[in-house]
């Protein structure tokens, strides 16, 4: 897929994602997402592929958003499938950190939750309990976190990016074998950006009545921890740091809607969100045009006939 979207190309973020995954259940029937036992992992920049991520993520959101109305068990079924194939394509949201305001969850005492976040209502959890809700399938000895004066050391029996310090020490933590996340959370937060898209087209469709600005869904996007560093090669370039892959995905939903040359918006046809550059389109592909032409021209004559 070319790279439509517009300023992408100056972010870059990693992020990991293992080779496959698992629904688990905890021990109070919860559902989790996790990597599998024997799951590898890779690094990979989401920016590269921020068109594709986004309308992943949407899909299963519409697909959310479907399936609480009719409550069909295999249309459940395939949503939990959706969500494994996104797990393996692009790794889980990093909700841990996204949904806290502290920069660094590991060896502080007490988390302070941000506003609308996926995870708790609460506003202030203490902190082991907090991770505890991320690592549900750990044993004695998984993951051990030790404190040595104003040092945090996180230690995993296995083999994944550990930072060293250059990052928050709760990447070590997202990016190990044992962190896992609820399967609600992610369907939650996929809804919330189809909802905010959906209220957004109706804003837009009605915008030559508006005569103030109009804030979409207030309070919902929480980019607080997006830091930055100045890089140095042939180039001088800003390397953005990301916290989670969540907002990674806000922040390209966030250029995307608000790019003039570039258009978001569900086929005519079969509904679904694309993105292109065509600002006309109604169609997500051309196979799509060619089905809306026969059902428009057969609707005719139809019409012809009874007439
Ligand atoms: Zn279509």
């Amino acid at each position: 897929m070319d790279k439509k979207i517009s300023l992408i190309g100056s972010f870059a973020t990693d992020w990991i994602r293992y080779s496959d995954y698992e629904l688990k259940k905890d021990s109070s029937g919860e559902v989790y997402i996790t990597p599998t036992e024997e799951a590898v992992f890779s690094m990979y920049n989401p920016f590269d592929v921020s068109e594709e991520l986004l309308l992943d993520l949407m899909k299963i959101g519409d697909k959310a958003l479907s399936v609480h109305k009719a409550s069909d068990e295999a249309e459940e079924m395939e949503l939990k499938k959706a969500i494994l194939v996104f797990a393996k394509k692009y790794g889980l949201l990093g909700l841990i950190s996204a949904s806290a305001y502290n920069r660094n969850i590991v060896g502080d005492e007490s988390i302070l939750m941000v506003e609308n976040n996926h995870v708790k209502r609460e506003k202030i959890m203490d902190s082991a309990k907090y991770i505890d809700m991320f690592i549900p399938f750990v044993e004695e000895g998984d993951i051990v976190i030790s404190k040595y004066k104003e040092d945090v050391y996180l230690g995993k029996r296995e083999d994944s990016p550990q930072f060293y310090g250059k990052r928050p020490v709760v990447m070590d933590l997202i990016f190990s074998r044992f962190y896992s996340e609820k399967i609600e959370w992610i369907i939650d937060f996929a809804k919330m950006i189809v909802q905010h898209f959906k209220q957004l087209l109706m804003f837009k469709d009605s915008s030559r009545y508006l005569t103030e600005n109009v804030t979409i869904m207030a309070g919902r996007f929480h980019a607080e921890k997006i830091g930055f560093t100045i890089n140095q090669l042939d180039k001088t370039t800003i390397a953005w740091q990301f916290d989670s892959l969540k907002t990674t995905i806000e922040t390209i939903y966030a250029f995307v809607v608000t790019d003039e040359n570039l258009l978001l918006s569900p086929c005519k046809h079969c509904e679904s969100i694309f993105i292109t550059q065509n600002l006309r389109s109604k169609y997500c592909t051309p196979a799509c045009r060619n089905r809306a032409n026969v059902k428009k021209s057969r609707s005719k004559k139809a019409k012809s006939l009874k007439e």
